[in-house]
């Protein structure tokens, strides 16, 4: 059956099928599948009408990931000391290929530590203790520290070879995207009471380096960008970006059932479908004043700091001072009980005047009533969010228990509502698109 506005159930359920199919294998974070996902939205868009945003001129951006690892036993040394990973001393976290600092040995109780500082963990007094060394009731006095050194716990040969022989990570990073030193992240290391002891001896400023062979390996996320240009020229170069993550969890052969496609009906093919939905209807026009861009995300759930919407935020398309909000949609297949009928939540309601604001013209919205999940920073929206964007994601979630498992099926989908919801939507982000009105965050609501 049509509609005035073009949105259509069986528009929405034929993007549903296709997404969220077996054929997609669950659009695992990072693979192939995730690809023809953001490729089937991109030929959706080109039919629209829709102005590329990706790579060589289609809707498709692939970022590149470099995942580096250890790639030989990396080695501590101080002067002519030396100490290497599986012999003297274990490496649980890298953060380079090169690091060093000025020796600072720890007392215990210290609040905190000179910044750049190589710092060797007090031997906790009690016994039991010292796997906790540097970790948790360390972590905020240890802010700012090149790399930690405590003592390793008491293991028996065979554990200590497994620990040496595991893989160690040296982060992920875009290969596009200069590397941004994170002073919350220090290497660590585990070192033997012989090599504890040698370092205790040194007097505090020694110098002390860790070094380590890395090798990266490529993976790739995918998004599908493409944009609606404002027809008023005094307008355009304001932007109202629509976005969704297109990949779920994948196929897990560790299912505990038969199914091992994780198929992501809900989360999130629907806010998928959703953000194509309105992108036809917008493009069909009339063209609003401002610019939309609708913004399909690769690995939300498996991406980390190397999500597609990371991606989005660190080399942005469109400056993200010309952004003027981003709007999320994550998990409408179901009706929240905890609103009203054909009402929808936003993420961090209170933190602007955005929801507010469209609720005025005609959105369902209410504030998310269940602040205690923290919804707010679990969404591609918080990545806008820390870059000063006002950006809020829009849901009905109501935690049902098929949540990140492989019965997150289409036939647990309420079309109905979900149709309802996608066309709630329109003719408030058509307002925005066409007004001069500014979300701005309340004094407390921007995140840090
Ligand atoms: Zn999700």
């Amino acid at each position: 059956m049509g509609t005035a506005d073009g949105i259509t159930e069986a528009g929405i359920r034929a993007h549903m099928e296709f997404l969220a199919g077996d054929a997609l294998n669950g659009r695992g974070s990072n693979s192939r599948d995730e690809w023809i996902a953001a490729a089937y939205i991109a030929a959706q868009f080109r039919q629209w009408g829709l102005e590329p945003m990706g790579d060589a001129g289609g809707f498709v951006q692939a970022a590149e990931i470099l995942r580096e690892q250890m790639a030989a036993p990396a080695v501590l040394s101080s002067g002519a000391a030396q100490f290497t990973h599986g012999q003297e001393m274990l490496v649980s976290t890298l953060t380079g290929a090169h690091v060093a600092g000025p020796l600072v040995k720890m007392a215990e109780g210290a609040t905190s530590v000179p910044a750049g500082s190589v710092v060797l963990m007090p031997v906790p007094a009690a016994t039991g203790g010292a796997a906790g060394a540097g970790r948790g009731r360390g972590t905020q006095a240890t802010a700012g520290a090149a790399f930690l050194i405590s003592l390793a716990t008491d293991q028996t040969a065979e554990q200590w070879a497994t620990a040496a022989a595991r893989v160690i990570s040296a982060g992920s990073r875009f290969a596009t995207v200069p590397p941004t030193p994170n002073p919350a992240r220090a290497a660590r290391i585990s070192v033997n009471k012989a090599t504890y002891d040698a370092l205790a001896a040194m007097a505090d400023g020694t110098t002390v380096s860790l070094d380590a062979e890395l090798r990266a390996t490529t993976a790739h996320t995918w998004n599908a960008v493409g944009r609606l240009t404002g027809s008023d020229p005094a307008a355009q170069a304001e932007v109202v970006v629509l976005g969704a993550h297109l990949d779920h969890l994948g196929l897990r052969e560790t299912a505990r059932t038969d199914d091992k496609i994780y198929n992501g009906a809900d989360d999130d093919a629907s806010g998928t479908v959703a953000v194509m939905a309105l992108a036809q209807a917008l493009a069909a026009g009339p063209r609003p004043n401002r610019t939309l861009v609708f913004a399909l995300f690769g690995s939300e759930e498996g991406g980390g700091a190397v999500s597609g919407s990371s991606y989005f935020v660190e080399l942005p398309v469109v400056p993200l001072d010309q952004i003027v909000t981003q709007l999320q949609f994550e998990m409408l297949a179901r009706h929240d009980p905890m609103v009203p009928a054909k009402s929808l939540w936003l993420t961090g309601y209170e933190r602007s005047d955005l929801g507010s604001e469209l609720a005025k013209h005609g959105a369902a919205l209410v504030p998310d009533p269940r602040p205690e999940q923290s919804f707010f920073t679990r969404s591609d929206n918080i990545k806008f969010a820390r870059k000063g964007v006002v950006s809020h994601t829009v849901s009905s979630f109501n935690l049902h228990t098929d949540y990140h498992q492989a019965s997150d099926e289409i036939d647990t989908v309420d079309f109905a509502h979900l149709l309802a919801s996608v066309r709630s939507m329109l003719e408030p982000v058509r307002w925005l698109a066409n007004s001069t009105f500014k979300p701005a965050w309340t004094p407390e609501g921007r995140p840090r």
